[in-house]
């Protein structure tokens, strides 16, 4: 992919983000648009296009991504309760073709999401 992904731009420095934290294999920023007091999404450098992409050899990636959420939760202080929601296509409401979690925490929330 690259040159037409937003976040493959943010992981190649073309578009500026707001960084919470970052290793060789993924990225968090605070969402542009945020729903909750603290909304930060857990990237990963490689294009994926969804988690329907992910495949057995993104094993130790995907295990990654989750332990950077919740990293991310720890650093930003809602430990005690937040949410990680990955849209997986346009049904669900995925908008960037980049697979992305979305770390969401700051406030109550109720299931079931919309
Ligand atoms: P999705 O709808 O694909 O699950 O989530 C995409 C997220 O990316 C949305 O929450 C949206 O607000 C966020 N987003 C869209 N454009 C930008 C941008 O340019 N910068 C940042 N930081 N977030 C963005
Ligand atoms: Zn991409």
């Amino acid at each position: 992919m690259g040159q037409d992904c937003l976040f493959c731009a943010i992981a190649d420095g073309r578009t500026d983000a707001d960084v919470v934290s970052e290793s060789d294999r993924w990225f968090a920023i605070r969402d542009i648009n945020p729903q909750a007091p603290v909304h930060v999404l857990v990237i990963p450098r490689e294009h994926l296009a969804s988690l329907d992409d992910l495949e057995e050899a993104h094993r130790d990636l995907a295990g990654e991504l989750m332990l950077a959420a919740r990293e991310v939760a720890r650093s930003e202080e809602v430990s005690g309760g937040y949410r990680v929601v990955v849209n997986t296509g346009g049904r669900a409401g995925q908008s960037v073709h980049h697979l992305h979690l979305h770390v969401l925490g700051g406030r109550g929330m109720r299931w079931p999401p919309g």
